[in-house]
């Protein structure tokens, strides 16, 4: 081939090209290369290749490569001549004279940012989106790896940033696609006349940025950064205004990889969003901690299910009048190996609203059926109440599961199992718990309402809950004797009780004189330590054995009131 003919391919070419020496100086760049770099090419002579194009951090040196072979291929960022980083592939291949001895370089670099931009989709070579020509969520991640690596050797800080806009669909449907579009695509050119030249702005979803500030941020910057984006866009004649919800988290306080770190940061955004959008939020990596904490608690617990640690206790239930025991709370335990028996207050709190809280309940429904079972063989024919949380209540197959696991103990009548439910769970979506509770009853099964009182109690929604007996809740009993208030509370629910011709029990029955100002009020049945505490199933015989040999309990009506009263209390 003629050398003319190789010299107009050098200069002409595409692909910006150099050739150096042995000691990567330039001998010859073509005018692809001095486009890219931004050089002038007659400045370009005699600079070291490597510093014109190294300004940028890497963490894949192909410099250092070329030190074991002769042929280097590299994904790599140059600082281009806006002053960006940008991203290429960087090809090195070393020429040997002669007699085997290095004695130039050819450099070629293709630009990825034109390769997105002429829309050429290549497998996984695509890094840009092609709408606003942004690093995608590929190139970040690489471009957030990078520069973490950067910001540990020098000790530096970086925030990494996730906006997204507000209401984004709402825009898309009132102005159609293609204006929504045209706003991302400003919006992406506003946020990036913001920020320094080697800070990284790209678009890792539809509506959504990533921002790596590799000098660290501020509330201040963070704030301009909000005001900036409120501020109004003039597309096609019309004033629109967008806000995004910003997520930021700043290594090294946040010290995890880059994928980790998008996912806090994006965390963070959500969290933004919940309290109220245009705002930014922090992530708190000590708040992240105490959420995995609570995680591997979980899983712990759940472990707890599997092996069977959990028990039941049984706390009976008396009508005051009579002396009779009208029934069995079970309460659930955790007997624990290391820590001993665990009470509810323990381990509650760790799964409420999750996914295990309908588990539990089903552990606790089968229990509690399971014993039953035992009792009914054995003669005793107490209802068994068990409480049922608000989540397990109203998560969709509440009555089928329990339809399924009453046919597993045919020999318990379902009239035998009591639900108790607390009044805030029966308020929080009240069509739906009345429908599961209406199909409880219809299997014979009734409901108490627990801890009365601290709800939403009112008039029409005991009206309107189809339940069989009103627990009045233990805070108000327990200090009913030396607190008017709570006394007064006491009072208006048992009369109210009376009223609609409800049953009702006093929890937190601790003493005889709280049992006989209870009677003396109208509520017979109580249930309480007075009475006796929650105990395992195996202690309850004897418990009922012993039971009418306290006089000073199963006499209690004789001694309290009289029979004009009797009216007024509402019997088991
Ligand atoms: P709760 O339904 O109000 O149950 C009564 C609680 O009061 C029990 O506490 C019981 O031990 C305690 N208690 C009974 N009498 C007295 C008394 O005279 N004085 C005082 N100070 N306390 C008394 P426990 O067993 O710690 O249960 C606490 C809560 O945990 C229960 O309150 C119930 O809401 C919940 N819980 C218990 N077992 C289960 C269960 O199997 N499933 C669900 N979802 N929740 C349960
Ligand atoms: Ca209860």
């Amino acid at each position: 081939m003629p050398a003319s003919l190789i010299s107009t391919a050098f200069h002409q070419a595409g692909e910006a090209m150099v050739v150096a020496d042995a000691d990567l100086k330039v001998v010859a760049a073509n005018a692809a290369f001095a486009e890219l770099s931004g050089v002038e090419p007659y400045r370009l002579q005699g600079r070291c290749v490597r510093e014109l194009l190294d300004k940028s951090h890497l963490i894949t040196d192909p410099w250092e490569m070329l030190n074991a072979r002769d042929h280097v291929k590299a994904e790599f960022t140059y600082r281009n001549r806006m002053g960006r980083n940008a991203p290429a592939i960087l090809s090195v291949s070393r020429l040997r004279d002669d007699h085997g001895q290095p004695s130039h370089h050819l450099v070629v670099l293709s630009d990825l940012a034109a390769l997105a931009a002429s829309g050429r989709k290549t497998g996984r070579e695509v890094y840009f989106d092609a709408l606003t020509g942004l690093p995608n969520r590929d190139l970040l991640s690489q471009l957030l790896n990078e520069s973490l690596e950067h910001a540990k050797r020098r000790g530096a800080r970086v925030a990494l940033c996730v906006l997204d806009v507000d209401h984004f669909k709402a825009i898309n449907d009132r102005h159609g696609q293609t204006m929504g579009d045209s706003l991302i695509a400003l919006l992406a050119q506003r946020i990036s006349h913001l920020v320094h030249g080697d800070d990284i702005l790209a678009r890792i979803a539809g509506d959504e940025f990533a921002l790596i500030l590799q000098q660290g941020a501020d509330e201040a910057v963070l704030s301009r950064l909000l005001e900036a984006v409120a501020a109004p866009f003039h597309l096609r004649g019309e004033a629109l205004q967008v806000t995004v919800s910003l997520g930021v988290t700043f290594y090294p306080q946040d010290d995890a990889d880059g994928d980790v770190l998008l996912r806090h940061a994006t965390q963070a955004m959500h969290r933004a969003k919940q309290r109220g959008r245009n705002t930014f939020h922090v992530f708190d990596p000590r708040f992240d901690r105490e959420l995995q904490a609570r995680e591997v608690q979980r899983r712990r617990f759940r472990q707890a299910i599997e092996n069977d640690e959990l028990c039941l206790h049984y706390q009976p239930q008396v009508d005051m009048f009579d002396g009779r025991v009208i029934g069995l709370e079970a309460l659930v335990r955790w007997q624990h190996p290391e820590q001993g028996l665990l009470a509810p207050g323990h381990f509650l709190p760790l799964v409420e609203g999750a996914s295990l809280d309908a588990l539990l309940g089903e552990w606790v429904l089968e229990a509690a059926l399971k014993q039953l079972e035992r009792w009914q063989r054995a003669g005793i024919t107490l209802p068994v109440h068990v409480n049922i949380s608000p989540a397990h209540l109203l998560s969709g197959h509440f009555v089928q599961r329990l339809t399924g696991l009453l046919a597993c103990y045919p020999e318990v009548p379902a009239t035998r199992l009591k639900l108790e439910v607390l009044e805030s769970a029966a308020m929080g979506d009240l069509q739906a718990a009345l429908a599961t509770m209406r199909d409880c009853q219809n299997l014979g099964i009734d409901f108490a309402i627990d801890d009365f009182g601290t709800g939403y109690s009112s008039l029409t929604h005991l009206r309107q809950l189809p339940v069989d007996l009103i627990k009045i809740d233990q805070s108000f009993v327990r200090d009913m004797l030396i607190d008017p208030d709570d006394m007064a509370i006491v009072e208006s629910v048992i009369f109210m009780a009376n009223r609609f011709r409800r049953p009702m029990l006093a929890e937190g029955v601790e003493s005889l004189d709280h049992a006989r100002a209870l009677l003396a009020l109208g509520c017979a049945q109580a249930q309480g330590y007075g009475i006796a505490r929650p105990m395992p199933a195996e202690a309850i015989p004897d418990w009922l054995a012993d039971w009418p040999n306290r006089h000073e309990w199963t006499a209690l009506a004789m001694h309290t009131i009289g029979n004009s009263r009797r009216s007024n209390v509402t019997k088991a």
